[in-house]
């Protein structure tokens, strides 16, 4: 299904900085871009490992359509987490029926550092007003719902704005460097009036709480959608090696060139296996969750980089053009190093932990 919407079209569309918004809607509807979702939601109910894969061969294909489906799935799960029954029921029925969500965190004074957000939510009789600037919000320029996160009473909350109530306004970021087609986009939030009963959960959280239940869901889709980076870059690598000829003999028997290849091999094996135990501990809904997925995202992105840059090295000037798959991973593959936490702040998380382990 994925495979038929996208086609022969991820470079066209990260050409034209866009993804045919039927397209998106189409998939949403099948429940494809959340397809965690329970069945009772209108969702497809699948495992984390089923979802993985889903995410993983999404990857291969188109990774702006990936990061899409990396929102959709952080909103569906938050509201999964904190949501009434009411809001789970609406919301999440919402986004199975090709409604289109975006997660909104970052701000120009808050990135790495999310205890800095300035965006607050004010109580004002039934309603709250929300007043803020997010930043990078993958996803928004195509979204019918922003998750906002911002300070709430005496501590934090996610609020679901519809993207058309008056004082929003999406501003897309121009020309990113990779997942081009993504819809990354600025939210600015101008006293923006809504009904209370779209606070999640109608109460405040401890920020760090939310952020980190949400980041979860979001680590453990990018590691898998940099799977499927893997994937891609060594499949083409692999193809050129035994196509292309030099010196009288194909690529892949030239030694140097075996290697790359037993490092892409190597980068695929080894990020799956990280993604697989984050999976199993996702549906174990094990406490092992929050540091299996910071490590299969920070291990995955470095891996998908260095297999980016490997498979545009095997394929040299034949993938040193613009909408060849290698070229397109190689420019995304570096984002993933940067999104759901940077490699320096999963170090830092990873650090934290085996010191508080070991002690
Ligand atoms: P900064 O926080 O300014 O960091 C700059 C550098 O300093 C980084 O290398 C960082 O690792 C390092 N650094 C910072 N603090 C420390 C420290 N204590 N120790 C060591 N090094 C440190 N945000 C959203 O809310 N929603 C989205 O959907 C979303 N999608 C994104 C998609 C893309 C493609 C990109 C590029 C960004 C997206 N973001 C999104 C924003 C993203 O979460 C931030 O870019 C990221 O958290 C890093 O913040 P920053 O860019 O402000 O860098």
């Amino acid at each position: 299904m994925i495979g038929a919407a996208v086609g022969d079209r991820a470079a066209g569309w990260d050409l034209a900085g866009a993804i045919p918004l039927e397209v998106l809607r189409g998939l949403g509807a099948e429940g494809l871009l959340c397809a965690e979702v329970p069945a009772e939601f209108g969702g497809r109910g699948m495992s984390g490992r089923q979802n993985g894969e889903l995410t993983a061969h999404t990857g291969a294909l188109c990774s702006s359509l990936r990061s899409v489906m990396t929102s959709q799935g952080m909103a569906a799960w938050t509201i999964q987490r904190f949501g009434t029954r009411q809001q789970r029921s609406e919301e999440l029925t919402r986004l199975t029926r090709g409604q289109l969500a975006a997660v909104a965190f970052s701000e120009p004074q808050a990135g790495s550092d999310l205890s800095a957000i300035s965006t607050t939510i004010t109580d004002d009789g039934d309603s709250v007003v929300v007043r803020g600037h997010k930043v990078w919000s993958t996803a928004a320029a195509y979204a019918d719902l922003v998750l906002v996160f911002g300070r709430y009473r005496d501590g934090a909350a996610a609020v679901l704005v519809p993207t058309r109530t008056p004082g929003v306004t999406v501003r897309p970021v121009a020309q990113p460097l990779g997942c081009r087609a993504a819809g990354h986009a600025d939210v600015i939030l101008d006293d923006v009036r809504l009904p209370a009963a779209r606070v999640l959960a109608g109460t405040s959280q401890p920020l760090g709480l939310l952020t980190t239940i949400a980041l979860s869901y979001g680590r453990m889709s990018v590691a898998w959608g940099c799977v499927g980076i893997i994937r891609s870059c060594l499949r083409a690598a692999v193809a050129h090696a035994r196509s292309r000829e030099q010196f009288g003999k194909p690529l892949a028997q030239h030694q140097l060139i075996a290697r790359h290849i037993s490092e892409l091999v190597v980068a695929e094996q080894s990020a799956t296996r990280l993604c697989e135990h984050a999976a199993d501990c996702w549906d174990a809904r094990s406490p092992e969750l929050t540091g299996a997925s910071v490590l299969a995202k920070h291990a995955c992105a470095g891996h998908a980089a260095q297999a980016a840059a490997t498979a545009v090295q095997v394929l040299a000037s034949a993938g040193s053009v613009d909408g060849e798959p290698v070229a397109r991973a190689y420019r995304d593959a570096k984002l993933m190093q940067i999104i759901e936490g940077s490699d320096e702040i999963c170090q830092l998380i990873l650090a934290e932990q085996a010191l508080e382990r070991e002690r």
